[in-house]
Formats: C-alpha cells, sequence, structure tokens
C-alpha cells in the first residue's frame, strides 16, 4: 500500500481544520472546472479569464486574506493553501488569483482612500472585476526605481506616460494599479501608485504573443500616452518603492505555497505513471534508481511544506519578514522546478507531451523562478541579510 508523498512527513498536522476544509473547497472547485480544461487551454495559449474571475470570486479566494469590502478575512496559512491547490492545476491560474487579490486589491486595501476600496475591492473580490498591477517596464525590471513611466501635475489632475511590460492580466482588466515617478524626490522616492480604470482614454494593454510559458495567462504589455487622472486616483498612502514592494511582498508568500502545488502536480503524475509502466518486464517504479529520484523529491516537497507552513504562521502572527519571504520563494520555487524536470525525465518520451501536466508545469516555473523576484535578488536579499552588506549594485 503506498503512501501520497506529501502524507509521508504528516504535514496535514501543521494545519487548523479550518485552514485544510478551505484548501479542500478549493480543491474541489479546481477538479472540476479547470482540471478538465486546462491542457486545452495551454495549447491555445488562452484562458477564460472573466469566467474563472467570477468563479474564483464566488469561491471566495480572490482577495480572501484581506477583511472588509467583500473579502473573506482568512488566515494567511489558508490563503498559501489555496495558491497551493490553484497552482497544482495551473501557475497560470494562481498567477490569476495573486495578481488580483495580493497584488491589484492588496494595493487599493492597504495603501488607497476609502472611497477608493468602496469603488474597486467589493467588484474585485466577487470576481466582476479584474484587476493588474504594473511596475515592471521594458528597461527596468530587477531594478524598478529606475523606471522611466512619469506622473505630471496638471492643475488638480495626474497625466501618466510611459510602458508597463510583462504585466499579468493587463489585456483583461478593468482596473490597473499603475507605479510611477513622480518626480517628486529622487532616487525611487518620488514613485507613486495610481488607481487607473482601464477605459480611461490613452491607457491601452496589448497582449503579449508566443509565450512558451505560463501560456494559460493573460500577460500584456501597457500603454499609458497622456493617461489624464484626477487627483484621487493616485494611492494617498503610498511613497516611494516601499508602496510596490509591500505588495509583492504578498504575492511571493502566495508563491512559497503555490509552487509547491506544481511540483506535487508532476510528483503524483510520475509516481502513478512510473507505477504502470513496465520497463525490462517490471513496473519503472520498483528500480531503485527510480525510487532514489521519489525519495529525493518527496524530501524537498516535504520539507517545501514545512517551511510554507513555518512562514505562514510567523505571517499569521504579524511575525514575517521580506527576508524570510526570500528565502520561502527562492527554495520552494528553486526545488519545485527541480522537481519538476526530474518528474519530466521519469516519463520519459510521454513527458514531453501535454497529456500529462509535467512540462507545463516544468514550462510555467521559468516565469514563477523570474518573476516576483527572480531567484538571484533573493540570493542577494538574504545575501545581504546575513553579510549587512547590499551587493544589488
Ligand atoms: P532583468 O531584471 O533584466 O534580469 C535579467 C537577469 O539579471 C536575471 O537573471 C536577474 O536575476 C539578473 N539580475 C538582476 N539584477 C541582478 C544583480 N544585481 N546581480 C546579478 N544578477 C542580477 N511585472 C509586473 O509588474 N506585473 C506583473 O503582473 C508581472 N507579471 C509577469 C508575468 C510573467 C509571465 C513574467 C515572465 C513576468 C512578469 N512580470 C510582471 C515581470 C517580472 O516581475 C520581471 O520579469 C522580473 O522582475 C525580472 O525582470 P526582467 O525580466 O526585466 O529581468
Amino acid at each position: 500500500m503506498a503512501t501520497s508523498p506529501t502524507e509521508l512527513l504528516a504535514t496535514d498536522a501543521l494545519f487548523t481544520e479550518e485552514d485544510l476544509e478551505i484548501s479542500r473547497t478549493v480543491r474541489r472547485y479546481v477538479e472540476r472546472d479547470v482540471a478538465p480544461h486546462i491542457a486545452q487551454w495551454y495549447e491555445d495559449g488562452t484562458i477564460p479569464a472573466r469566467e474563472l474571475a467570477r468563479g474564483l470570486g464566488s469561491l471566495g479566494v480572490l482577495g480572501m486574506h484581506l477583511d472588509g469590502y467583500g473579502c473573506a478575512g482568512t488566515s494567511a496559512t489558508a490563503y498559501g493553501l489555496a495558491c497551493l491547490e490553484l497552482e497544482a492545476a495551473d501557475s497560470g491560474l494562481r498567477s490569476l488569483v495573486s495578481v488580483q487579490g495580493s497584488l491589484a486589491m492588496f494595493a487599493i486595501h492597504h495603501w488607497g482612500s476609502e472611497e477608493q476600496k468602496q469603488e474597486w475591492l467589493p467588484g474585485m473580490a466577487a470576481g466582476e472585476k479584474i484587476g493588474c498591477f504594473g511596475l515592471t517596464e521594458p528597461d527596468y525590471g530587477s531594478n524598478p526605481a529606475g523606471m522611466r513611466t512619469r506622473a505630471r501635475k496638471d492643475g488638480d489632475d495626474w497625466i501618466l506616460t510611459g510602458s508597463k511590460m510583462w504585466i499579468t492580466n493587463g489585456s483583461v482588466a478593468d482596473v490597473a494599479v499603475v507605479w510611477a515617478q513622480t518626480g517628486e524626490q529622487g532616487d525611487g522616492r518620488g514613485i507613486r501608485g495610481f488607481v487607473v480604470p482601464t477605459d480611461t482614454p490613452g491607457f491601452s494593454a496589448p497582449a503579449i504573443k508566443h509565450k512558451m510559458s505560463l501560456r494559460a495567462s493573460v500577460t500584456s504589455e501597457l500603454v499609458l500616452d497622456e493617461v489624464r487622472l484626477p487627483g484621487s486616483a493616485a494611492l494617498p498612502g503610498a511613497q516611494g518603492l516601499r508602496g510596490p514592494l509591500s505588495c509583492l511582498n504578498e504575492a511571493r508568500f502566495g508563491i512559497v505555497f503555490g509552487a509547491l502545488g506544481a511540483a506535487r502536480d508532476c510528483l503524483e503524475t510520475a509516481i502513478a505513471y512510473a507505477g504502470d509502466r513496465e520497463i525490462f518486464g517490471r513496473p519503472l517504479g520498483g528500480f531503485q534508481l527510480t525510487q532514489a529520484k521519489f525519495a529525493d523529491m518527496t524530501l524537498e516537497l516535504d520539507k517545501g511544506l514545512l517551511l510554507a507552513a513555518h512562514l505562514g504562521g510567523l505571517k499569521d502572527r504579524g511575525l514575517l519578514t521580506p527576508a524570510q519571504i526570500s528565502a520561502g520563494k527562492l527554495n520552494n520555487v528553486r526545488e519545485s522546478i527541480e522537481i519538476a524536470r526530474t518528474c519530466r525525465s521519469v516519463l520519459g518520451a510521454a513527458g514531453i507531451t501535454l497529456e500529462f501536466p509535467v512540462i507545463r508545469h516544468a514550462a510555467n516555473l521559468e516565469s514563477v523562478l523570474t518573476y516576483e523576484g527572480t531567484s538571484e535578488v533573493h540570493q542577494l536579499v538574504i545575501g545581504q541579510a546575513v553579510t549587512g552588506f547590499a551587493a544589488y549594485r
């Protein structure tokens, strides 16, 4: 009788029954509404974002760890477990939810005015309105302080000019949280956030095509051509890079759990495949080399869960630091992509097709390794934490 890889260390014992019930609910939704279609969406390079947003809104996962304004107000750990179940289906689905809840909604919830919260959050929690988050630019990814997008005052109004790149949900969004340099102070301190309805004249969001990763996710450029906004469009609380970085920390936390969902799906698939596949007259899963792979992958998956549960507990107690989030994101994404690649090897040639989820997860995790701070950036954050020296530049 075989044990599931996530049961080996009984990691469920780390979570409350309430949090586990939420994760089971998300898993049921994903298995019913997403899993049967995801390979086709991936192959077609599309995702029914609006329909999914409504479904995810009814489920209560959009901005679920935020309080009020139609949000569920769950623990951060429950949010992490939901991300894990979403990413077990596809990193694109989890990206839709991360960007909506942790980036766009969190920015408005944490830094917005009461009017901005009332106007946008209930509709976003329900999945009626989709949000995106524009920080990265063509020439400024890991170094957002250098951004060229400008916001200038014209009377009471703000006028935004510039462009953003690689923006998840961009072409389907109703609202964009856009970060721009106001020039009020130098060295990134003049950066402010703006709540931009996407039907504002001068705003456009062409989709980026030909991606070989996160194909079931909308990724776009944002073009801001003299976009005129009222003074009330600025997020009043956010000044400088700590505004966008606070949002990124929320999304990175979700990825600490989420990436493990992709790894779990790969490992479960590979173990099942190796049980059926006969090589030299007996099941592949009975060979020592294959078992060594499964043993090492199970350890890394379960260690990742221990780390995620620990960081979730710290976050729920208000103790989680950015360097700890970097440690979780770096480790769990790096190990998950390694697990996906090794599982692909177990499937042999069958591993390169979309009949199995493994190559899809492996390709998706390439994006996850890069966005929300590249692995190298997280190494630098941890390096700074343990040496005291900032080595970014
Ligand atoms: P670069 O910053 O050019 O980095 C190139 C390489 O240099 C990397 O390996 C990097 O680690 C390395 N590097 C950088 N700095 C250093 C250093 N100091 N020392 C050594 N090496 C270094 N952005 C958004 O704002 N909103 C979104 O919704 C969003 N969604 C995305 C969706 C997808 C599918 C992808 C792929 C990206 C998305 N991004 C989004 C952008 C993402 O955050 C950036 O791609 C990321 O920050 C890296 O920036 P870059 O691609 O410009 O790489």
